[in-house]
């Protein structure tokens, strides 16, 4: 297959890339780099199946030739980033998705699409099941993304609709691994570099919210397995394996041997920052025989071994 990868310089999109290689395909990577980063992509130049094009998606899409799969991944995806981002965020999902299903409807191709658990907002419904249509306020500071990827849902079932496109909808828990960007602001990077530096782990409100981790590489698998489905239904892939905020600072503490201990930082939670989340995966189970098999320990020396360079750098 000859596949386009939006987002392809980015945590997950260079991942998927390696695993379209890995797996035979020809893959062009395409990023406008404002989160990516050439560096995740640097050891596939001058591999014979694989192509960058630095374009933002969010203007027309032009490939040559057949393309048999788009994997739409392209947008800022942490909260620091799209907070920087606002305006981006919301193009990159609303036109940038219209330009991508517009590329695979020309072609005939398969289309994925790269959505969040963050459509389900603060949810009240625990754990949550693909059927629940989610807590989300439209003009709060997590809306920018929210709302884009709950449009980006909604265009991509009008072209399945609509248009008889194979469409194909990955609901991504929070996925941690090598290649997330140490800046990024999310709480793997902050605590991993924090607990290198030596530094107290900074837990924003009371820590008693809940994250559910997933390794990166289990997560590649449940995507991969999707696209080849038959399911144009929304599929959440992640880690049911739930953890307080605190709980994982502590975890993260007691791995890495860090003697900084945590700092509470009570005002630092975005508003609308989600109390709880935990996928529901029996869709997934059912539907792509998949669950996640690396744990929290094995995961995490992965993304500790990674990020231990560039503190090295850093410091
Ligand atoms: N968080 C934290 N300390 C940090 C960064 C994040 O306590 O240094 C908290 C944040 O308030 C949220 C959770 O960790 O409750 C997960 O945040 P992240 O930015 O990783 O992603 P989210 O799941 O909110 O999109």
């Amino acid at each position: 297959m000859r596949v386009l990868i939006t987002g392809g310089a980015g945590f997950l999109g260079s991942h998927l890339s390696d695993r379209f290689l890995a797996e035979g395909h020809t893959v062009i990577a395409m990023d406008n780099l404002i989160t990516g980063s050439v560096r995740n992509i640097e050891h596939l130049a001058g591999h014979e199946r694989f192509s960058f094009v630095k374009h933002d998606v969010t203007n027309y899409i032009y490939i040559s030739g057949t393309v048999d799969a788009v994997l739409h991944f392209a947008s800022p995806a942490s909260p620091v980033d799209y907070l920087n981002h606002p305006i981006p965020t919301l193009k990159v999902g609303s036109l940038g998705t219209h330009n991508a299903l517009g590329l695979a409807k020309e072609k005939g191709a398969r289309f994925l699409l790269a959505s969040t658990s963050e459509i389900y907002g603060d949810p009240l419904v625990h754990p949550q099941t693909e059927d629940y249509w989610g807590n989300v306020d439209p003009i709060g500071p997590r809306g920018v993304y929210d709302e884009a990827k709950r449009f980006a849902e909604a265009m991509t079932m009008a072209y399945h609709t609509y248009h008889g496109l194979e469409t194909r909808i990955v609901r991504i828990f929070n996925t941690y691994g090598p290649r997330m960007r140490l800046d990024d602001g999310r709480v793997v990077p902050n605590f991993i570099g924090q607990a290198l530096r030596g530094e107290p782990l900074t837990v924003y409100g009371d820590g008693s919210q809940t994250r559910s981790f997933c390794y990166v590489d289990d997560l590649i698998e449940g995507i991969y397995r999707l696209l080849f489905s038959e399911e144009p239904k929304p599929v959440n892939i992640g880690n049911p394996h739930e953890m307080s905020i605190l709980e994982f600072a502590t975890f993260v503490n007691t791995t890495t041997g860090n003697p900084g201990g945590i700092a509470m930082l009570k005002n630092k939670r975005i508003k609308g920052d989600p109390q709880t989340r935990r996928p529901d995966i029996s869709k997934a189970k059912r539907v792509l025989d998949w669950e996640p098999s690396v744990n929290i320990e094995e995961g995490l020396q992965h993304t500790i071994a990674y990020f231990s360079e560039f503190v090295e750098v850093d410091s």
